[in-house]
This record gives C-alpha cells, structure tokens and sequence, in this order.
C-alpha cells in the first residue's frame, strides 16, 4: 500500500497532522500501536488552553526551589536519577524561564495559541464532536491573597494581549461552585478556553473524520520504519502488509525521540510526567467548571468518567517506576475542598508531557534526514496546540504559505549535541 504520506502517532498531534495533509488532497495513512487518542492525548486535563500565551517557565524563585528540594510538594517533584542526568536541559530551562528570553519564547508561543479554538472549532465541527465540550471557560482559585493578587496582574498582562477573563472574589466563588468545601480568597475564572468531557474521545472523533474522508488508521510499531531503495518509507503493521509512502512525519508525543534517534535525530527532552485519577461525584455537590487549584498546582475537571484529578509535573524518565505519592497527596488536599467521592479506577493513570528547555513545540523537516518530518514537544499543551500544529506543518510539506512564522519552532534550532543553538551555557 503506497501512500504520499504516513504519519506515525495518532495522538491529538498526528491525528490532526493527517487531517492538514489530507484536506490538501494527499493520500495519508496513519499507524499507531493503539488506538487513536489512548496515550498522553487521553490522559489530560481536557483544557483548550487559549490563555496559555506564555509556555510553563520553571519557577525561578529562591524559596520555590528550596522548598523543591524537599521533593514533597504537590505541583512538582523527582527523582533524583532523572535530574542529575537532565542538568543541562534543566539548566537551560531555567535560563529561558526569566528575563528577556521567556519574552521571546512567550512572543513566539503566543502566536500558536492565538489560533487554538478557532482550528478546534473547525475540526470539531466537521468532526460531529461538539456535545464533548463540557463547558467554556475555567477557574484558577486561590486560597493565598498574595497569590491572588499575582494572578489578577497576571491575568490584566494577559488582557492586553486579547485573553479575557474575570475577576471573582471568594463570596463569588461561593455562589459560581457551591459545591466547594472552605474559604477562598478568590479566582480567576478565564473565559475563553474549552473544557473537553473527554479529551480521548475528542482524538477518536478527529481520527474518525479522517476516515470518514478516505484515510486509514493502522495498527502497528513505529520502530519497524525504514528507507525503501527509492528513498521513500516503508512500515510494518500488526496485520497484512506493510505501507510504504514518500513522505513520513513522526508524531510519536514522548516516543518520537526513540525513532529519530535512529537517523541521526535527537534533542533534549525533559520528561514531566503526569498522573490521574477519577472520582464519583459526591451528590448534592455539583462542579460546574474545570478548577486550577493555584495554590497546589492539581486540576479538578468534571469529565465523562467522573471527576479528573490530575497532577502537577514529575520530572521522572517515562519507564521509570511509578511513584504516585503525588496523585496521593493531591487527593488528600482536593478531598478538603472538593466533592470527590470514591476513586473510580484501582490505580492512578500516568502519562509524560513531552518539554523542550525553551518550552515550544518542534514541528518541521528533520534537519539532514530527507523527506523525514516530525511534530512532538507540545509540553503543557499539545492537547491545545495539535491542530495549529497540523496545519502548519501540512502547509510546509505541501509548499504552502504557512500563516504562522515556523521558524521559532524549527527542529533544526538544536545542534548536534541537542543544545539550542543560539544558547550559550
Ligand atoms: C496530567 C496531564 C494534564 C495535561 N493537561 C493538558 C490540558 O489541559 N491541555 C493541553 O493542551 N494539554 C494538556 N496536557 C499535555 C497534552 O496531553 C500533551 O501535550 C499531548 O497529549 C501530546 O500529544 P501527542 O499527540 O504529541 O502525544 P500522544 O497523545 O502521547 O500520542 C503519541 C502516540 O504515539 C503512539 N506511539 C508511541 N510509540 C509508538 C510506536 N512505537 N509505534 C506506534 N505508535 C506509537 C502512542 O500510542 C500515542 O498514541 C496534559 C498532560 C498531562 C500528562
């Protein structure tokens, strides 16, 4: 089976990747081990994060990384291991996280978030998929006034770029979420993401328009890619015979590195990973609205499971052993304020947040490989950033104008060590 093209991941990422091609009339054929959507793309916090206009920088404040290394905190721990060997992209992380270089990559990042909803919208449109949308809109919510305050600048700074929000004070938060247990100082309620009842299920819809338009979704590994004598790719699946296309993008999410790597392709990846965990809602106690608890770093979202506690980030390899002290000692402080009844799986889910040490996403020709294509380390907000993503890249492969600068997120912004470039260390 010959195809223009074979995108490898069925993520929010790759999905949205086939769709781009595809609707500029190349014939793509998608393979994944699993099903479409059942990996990192599943397991999130469901939010089309418009607001996110500035990447997650690491907190650079003294008493931030002191009370870090006590590894105890909820919104961010490690394991020692991971860490020492990630000192260097750690360290460039940091160095891009302050100053005039975050305002750079918060430029750059903003103007792919700029364009979340509306290529959503779209796909959801075209995909049948807007009964997943739970609701508009989400709260921040503070206990801390000081933290309160910082977030009311913050969000006023957001407002001049367009973000829109509101302002709540905690007799509000009372009467918006009745269901919450205790005091809060306030919250800021961002009115202009999406909250998603089930992030996979978003995937699948997308995955089944690209279907419904002639594509075919494969299962099979990845890893069996390989050049075939005319130049092109040829892949195996699990069943029949293998596809062979000219063109192939790698949309593998925390994996896409075990396979570039293999043609001479790697950079530095920082692992976060992420855990969560449904709960039934406790009757008579409704949550109408996706919550970021601002003091604790965990989010509660209402979804088609129950109620979604996910976490934080742990900076931990993806196959390490899982340490769900974290998830534990979210619930723990959740359970204070909100309506979490019993837990609904056995074990918490976990996945990995694919992050670059300038916190943007890699989409474009893989440098030196020809005909090799990638789009992966979407962090925080791949789940936001996949159709964006899409057709951005579709654009570039298809000779189009690209309406977004791609530079920025270059995959040849990495020299051969994987370093950025342009940073000196
Ligand atoms: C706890 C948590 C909360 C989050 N909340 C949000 C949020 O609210 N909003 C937001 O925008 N983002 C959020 N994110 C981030 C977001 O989920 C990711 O950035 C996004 O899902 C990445 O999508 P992807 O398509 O790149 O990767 P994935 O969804 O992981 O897809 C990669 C695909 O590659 C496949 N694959 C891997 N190896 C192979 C192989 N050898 N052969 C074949 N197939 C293979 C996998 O099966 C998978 O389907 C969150 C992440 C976490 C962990």
């Amino acid at each position: 089976m010959k195809y223009d093209t074979l995108v490898l991941g069925a993520g929010m990422v790759g999905v949205s990747c086939a769709l781009h091609l595809q609707s500029r009339g190349r014939s793509v054929a998608l393979l994944d081990r699993r099903a479409p959507g059942l990996e990192t793309s599943y397991g999130n916090a469901g939010i089309i994060q418009r607001e996110a206009i500035e990447p997650y920088p690491l907190p650079r404040g003294l008493g931030f990384l002191l009370s870090a290394l006590g590894n105890q905190r909820i919104d961010v721990r490690y394991h020692a291991g991971a860490v020492l060997r990630l000192i260097g992209p750690l360290w460039s992380y940091f160095l891009n996280s302050g100053g005039s270089r975050y305002r750079s990559v918060s430029r750059e990042y903003e103007t792919l978030i700029a364009h979340s909803l509306e290529t959503h919208a779209d796909l959801m449109q075209a995909a049948r998929a807007e009964s997943l949308v739970a609701g508009q809109g989400y709260l921040t919510l503070f206990r801390s006034a000081s933290e309160l305050r910082d977030c009311f600048r913050n969000a006023d700074q957001r407002a001049r770029a367009g973000v829109q929000h509101v302002k709540l004070s905690g007799d509000d938060v009372a009467r918006e979420e009745p269901g919450l247990e205790g005091r809060f100082a306030g919250a800021v309620r961002w009115t202009d993401p999406v909250a998603i009842r089930s992030p996979g299920d978003l995937v699948q819809a997308y995955a089944r328009l690209f279907n419904e338009r002639g594509g075919t979704v494969h299962l099979g590994d990845a890893m069996t890619l390989r050049r075939t004598d005319d130049g092109g790719w040829q892949v195996d699946t699990a069943q029949g015979p293998s596809l062979r296309a000219d063109r192939v993008v790698v949309a593998l999410g925390p994996w896409t590195l075990e396979l570039t790597r293999r043609f001479g392709y790697t950079v530095p990846l920082i692992p976060k990973r992420g855990y969560h965990r449904h709960y039934v809602p406790l009757p008579g106690r409704p949550l109408h609205s996706t919550v970021i608890d601002g003091d604790h770093g965990f989010v509660v979202a209402p979804m088609k499971d129950g109620l979604r506690l996910t976490t934080g980030a742990e900076l931990a390899w993806p196959q390490a052993p899982r340490t769900p002290g974290q998830v534990a000692a979210a619930e723990r402080v959740a359970r204070q304020a909100f309506p979490l009844g019993e837990p609904v799986e056995a074990e918490p889910w976990m996945g990995t947040r694919p992050c670059l040490p300038d916190m943007k996403p890699v989409f474009g020709p893989v440098p030196a490989v020809d005909r090799l294509w990638c789009a992966f380390g979407h962090g925080h907000q791949g789940f936001t950033l996949g159709p964006i993503t899409g057709e951005l890249l579709a654009a570039m492969m298809t000779g189009e104008a690209p309406r977004v600068a791609v530079e920025p997120f270059s995959p040849a912004r990495f020299n051969q060590t994987g370093a950025l470039k342009t940073q000196r260390i």
